[in-house]
């Protein structure tokens, strides 16, 4: 939406592209190989690829910034408040719903946005008016479960996968921004067993990211390859798309 002029927006809505995907991102440490706008820049891109998948969805303005709180203590994170977080939310959906559109479909590509789009979707549909539906993909677990089957799949190293800074966070940068992957920094952040990472989840978010991971990676972010960034970034759209569908 944001490179279309807006006769050309109103003539998509009257021709049935009644749908919007938003991704919600974040601008926020990742390690010391990664810049900040991993998550913003990544959810640009899935956003298009999740509304080529669905079909009749044109694509809105990323959020850029989003709940980084427990990265905080890293130089740089800009995070926002949870509430500020979902009246964020709430006024992109009635813009987007005053214009004609008659589904809403928000996909968080940064982790600290799943719970609060989870909690706040009632309330995001009572924005948005009857006319028009809300909806999020927030199967954080699923994300993992992606990148780890593709990484395992494509070059054996499906252990790497953590979910931040990782092969799959970096890999998919280095399809994005191949210059500004610091690939000579590129090391083995903390990873967690099977078992423990759902609770590991709620720990971060509890105590903050060092407390778990004092260089900022969750996985091991060696072995990224450009190549695997984009099966990564394919495999992801697939379920999401699929979850929409
Ligand atoms: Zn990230």
């Amino acid at each position: 939406m944001e490179r279309m002029t807006s006769p050309e927006i109103a003539e998509a809505i009257a021709g049935g592209y009644t749908t919007v995907v938003v991704a919600t991102g974040a601008v926020e440490q990742h390690g010391a190989h990664l810049p900040l706008f991993m998550d913003a820049e990544h959810g640009d891109r899935l956003a298009l690829e999740v509304a080529e998948r669905i079909g009749g969805a044109l694509v809105g303005p990323t959020i850029r910034v989003g709940c980084s709180q427990h990265h905080m203590s890293f130089a740089g994170t800009v995070s926002l408040e949870r509430e500020t977080f979902h009246r964020v939310c709430t006024d992109y959906c009635v813009s987007l719903a005053a214009h004609g559109f008659r589904r809403i479909c928000y996909i968080p590509t940064h982790g600290g946005n799943f719970d609060p789009l989870r909690e706040g979707l009632a309330a995001l549909n009572e924005a948005a008016g009857a006319e028009c539906s809300v909806e999020a993909y927030t199967n954080l677990m699923e994300v993992i479960d992606v990148w780890r089957d593709i990484a395992q799949r494509e070059a054996g190293l499906g252990e790497r996968v953590g979910g931040h800074a990782d092969i799959a966070e970096t890999s998919i940068m280095m399809a994005l921004h191949r210059d500004l992957v610091r690939t000579e920094l590129a090391e083995a952040g903390f990873s967690a067993k099977p078992e423990e990472r759902a609770e590991l989840v709620d720990r971060m978010i509890r105590e903050g990211f060092a407390a778990v991971t004092p260089n900022g990676i969750l996985g091991d972010a060696r072995g990224a390859t450009p190549e695997l960034g984009e099966r990564m970034i394919d495999g992801l759209a697939d379920a999401m798309a699929a979850t929409f569908r």
